[in-house]
């Protein structure tokens, strides 16, 4: 049976191919974005303890009180950003689920919705499989600069949603001040909802702060924020995160995570919410990655790759242009057969893509798996 598919032109994703082509070839992975490290080990003790303490159950459809609190807590301290404990924070299954729950419980058939590209991989065809059209403002390396007049002729009385992804994965840009000032101008008495994928959060590098959209007390009455503890803690398999809304935004959310996954993980948001109450935890994640991130643009710089400074992510952008003139689909499969390296093409991230050679590479690594990298690129 050849059955009608909701998804025509979608194949597996690339993070799936690209880490199964380096396993297959023994390749250094630095293709999908999680650590090759350990979280830490008080977080793994945390959530042994919430098992022998009998937290194997069900959590509550929204999240356990306790996270929720620990969450309200640090959006108040961090960005004087007010949410209910009870109404307006939820807990998901990973970023994945919260961009799912989001865009179907908002998204009408002939919704238009505003995204960037190049963008996360899974925005366009959940938009698509509710029957959203997607308005696509292209964005070109090596700056990936946002022109908000193009932003603002895009905008028509269909304009649904806007997608933001700050930091931008894998453009590795992040949005200032002077952004959320422009957008606000530019969503001002609309109902246009923003979606503001945060999963990055913190980790913005050369001293910069980090902007989270819940600082513009405007914007953030019309935004759903989503947020991962993957990226926070190191715990890409846990696979929790959560949306921030206000009530009705987060009432009809709600009515769709509940027959999505009805309720998350129990032992590991107990384990969260304790840890969280360790800021430092999250606070040195700055210091932490850009460490990582220098250890690889040095190391890149060592070999004819040309590095894109990011300002955020954990993620960096390399031009390949001197090592080959292959399209960066195939760039990337030949890297991984010849040179043992996997990277993400980035073309993946555009529906039709402008012409760049560029690869994304993963820094959320050990400096022993990038200096092995290293090694086999300088082969090139
Ligand atoms: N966010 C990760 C990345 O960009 C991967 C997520 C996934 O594999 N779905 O590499």
């Amino acid at each position: 049976m050849i059955p009608k598919s909701k998804l025509p032109l979608i194949g597996t994703n690339i993070f799936t191919v690209m880490s199964n082509y380096a396993n297959q070839h023994g390749a250094v992975n630095l293709s999908q974005g999680f650590p090759d490290y350990q979280p830490s080990p008080i977080l793994i003790e945390l959530v042994s303890e919430a098992m022998k303490k009998g937290f194997n159950q069900y959590a509550p459809m929204a999240g356990y009180l306790l996270l929720r609190e620990e969450i309200a807590k640090k959006y108040e301290n961090l960005y004087g950003a007010n949410y209910d404990v009870n109404d307006e924070i939820t807990i998901t299954a990973g970023g994945s689920e919260a961009v799912f729950s989001v865009i179907s419980s908002m998204i009408h058939a002939g919704d238009e919705v505003i995204i960037f590209e190049p963008a996360f991989d899974l925005y366009r065809p959940i938009i698509e499989l509710f029957g959203g059209i997607v308005k696509p403002i292209i964005l070109k390396g090596p700056d990936f600069t946002i022109n908000w007049d193009e932003v603002k002729k895009l905008i028509s009385p269909q304009t649904k949603m806007i997608v933001l992804n700050n930091p931008n994965n894998p453009a590795t840009t992040t949005l200032k001040e002077q952004d959320f000032k422009i957008l606000a101008d530019i969503v001002r008495d609309s109902n246009i909802l923003l979606l503001s994928d945060e999963v990055y959060e913190h980790i913005v590098f050369d001293g910069q702060p980090f902007w989270s959209i819940t600082k513009f007390p405007e914007l953030k009455d019309r935004t759903f924020v989503v947020a991962s503890f993957g990226k926070l803690f190191h715990i890409t398999g846990w696979k929790v995160g959560y949306v921030l809304a206000p009530k009705e935004l987060t009432s009809e959310l709600r009515k769709i995570h509940q027959f999505n996954v009805f309720c998350v993980n129990a032992p590991a948001q107990i384990a969260i919410a304790e840890f969280l109450k360790r800021k430092e935890e999250y606070l040195h994640l700055p210091q932490f990655f850009q460490q990582k991130r220098d250890f690889l643009t040095q190391g890149l710089e060592t070999t004819p790759f040309k590095v894109i400074k990011p300002e955020g992510s954990y993620f960096l952008l390399a031009d390949y242009s001197e090592i080959s003139d292959l399209p960066d689909n195939e760039f990337a499969f030949w890297l991984t057969e010849k040179f043992k390296v996997a990277t993400i093409p980035i073309s993946a991230f555009y529906q039709e893509s402008p012409d760049q050679k560029l690869v994304r590479f993963c820094f959320a690594k050990k400096e022993e798996t990038m200096a092995k990298a290293i090694e086999n690129l300088n082969k090139c």
